[in-house]
């Protein structure tokens, strides 16, 4: 690829980048843990869950200090919690996305950089390199040095 290229490819990687970054900063709150609503059994013979699905609880959990943590979540912060919880999970996602963009830009850097020191080498003799034919001899020696003659005296 030329230089050219990988220089267009560098800027766009930038560009989403930026995004990335404005689209991490635009959640004022959130929080980790997962919300869910689940169904529960009282276990009492007469009462109405028997036969049914069992009574609702809004819970959350997450882990603190490497322990799972379970709270119930009141029902005036059911939509709260699952707008905060998502919010991180979605910051998450973005920070995973900019690991990868990063590590991309610096494969093209490392690209651009080589691509641009061979292209400034071309044609000058003086900078160019043989590494053919070196069968591990060094040192490595300008191409096609003009060497003056010498004369032995
Ligand atoms: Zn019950």
């Amino acid at each position: 690829m030329s230089s050219k290229k990988y220089r267009k490819k560098l800027l766009r990687a930038e560009e989403q980048r930026r995004l990335i970054v404005s689209k991490l900063l635009d959640a004022d709150m959130m929080l980790r843990g997962s919300y869910a609503l689940i169904y529960t059994k009282c276990g009492k013979d007469n009462c109405r869950c028997k036969d049914k699905v069992g009574h609702p609880h809004s819970r959350i959990t997450w882990s603190e200090q490497g322990q799972g943590v379970t709270s119930k979540v009141p029902r005036e912060y059911i939509d709260w919690i699952q707008e905060v919880t998502n919010n991180y999970r979605q910051f998450r996602s973005l920070r995973k996305n900019l690991v990868s963009l990063e590590a991309e830009t610096k494969r093209l850097l490392d690209a651009y950089e080589k691509e641009l020191i061979e292209s400034t080498r071309s044609g000058k003799s003086f900078l160019e390199i043989d590494t053919q034919n070196r069968k591990g001899k060094p040192p490595l020696v300008p191409k096609k040095r003009n060497r003056k003659k010498t004369t032995p005296t």
